[in-house]
């Protein structure tokens, strides 16, 4: 008889064992160790967590950089981007000089539009099969943000007849005559995402 009392109990323990080990399995997914660098010296690519990534950008940022999210085109932050000068931009989410001002050049599409990435080759291209479509999908070589798509022979007068097609929200620009931002560490990134969540939130008051 004892035997059979003994089941129940063991069932229990066996029960409660493996639900420690889902707790912790579910929880290393969520969180990975905070010890782990903010660039990767191996690869000089920037490792955060999803969780790292939002609260260093905006909501719109995020999506837009970490889920391969598309702005709204001709939005506020395009037209900013059209009547922008001479300058640099840089990824929004680690500070890689991407394109320059050089490249610009106006499409009508409703996105900023670029027909090369600058001197730097800070831009990463790989084919984009999703929604049906055949695309170039563009990302950012040091943190793998979303940037957008380019397109080729669309016919437009450029030196490369390819047309980058990039979200604002991706894009960080710097003036000509400012000085160009260090790359991101976390901390200055986070002082960045403060200051620009504030400046979302003080928007939809
Ligand atoms: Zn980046």
């Amino acid at each position: 008889m004892t035997v059979f009392k003994r089941i129940p109990a063991m069932k229990r323990l066996l029960s409660l064992a493996l639900a420690a080990v889902v707790t912790v399995a579910c929880h290393a997914e969520d969180k990975p160790s905070t010890s782990k660098p903010a660039v990767d010296t191996k690869t000089d690519k920037v490792v955060k967590t999803d969780e790292e990534w939002r609260k260093l950008l905006t909501p719109e940022q995020y999506r837009v950089t970490r889920t391969a999210g598309t702005e709204r085109p001709f939005g506020e932050a395009y037209e900013k981007f059209n009547a922008e000068g001479e300058g640099t931009y840089y990824c929004v989410a680690c500070g890689a000089e991407l394109f320059t001002s050089k490249e610009k050049f106006h499409s009508g599409c409703g996105w900023p539009s670029f027909y090369d990435s600058s001197k730097a080759k800070g831009v990463a291209e790989r084919v984009d099969d999703s929604g049906g479509m055949h695309r170039i999908e563009v990302t950012c070589k040091r943190c793998d943000a979303h940037l957008g798509h380019v397109f080729e022979g669309e016919g437009f007068k450029t030196p490369t007849n390819r047309r980058f097609c990039i979200n604002a929200a991706a894009l960080k620009f710097v003036e000509a005559k400012d000085a160009k931002p260090e790359l991101q560490s976390l901390e200055q990134g986070k002082k960045n995402a403060a200051a620009a969540r504030k400046a979302d939130e003080d928007k939809l008051k």
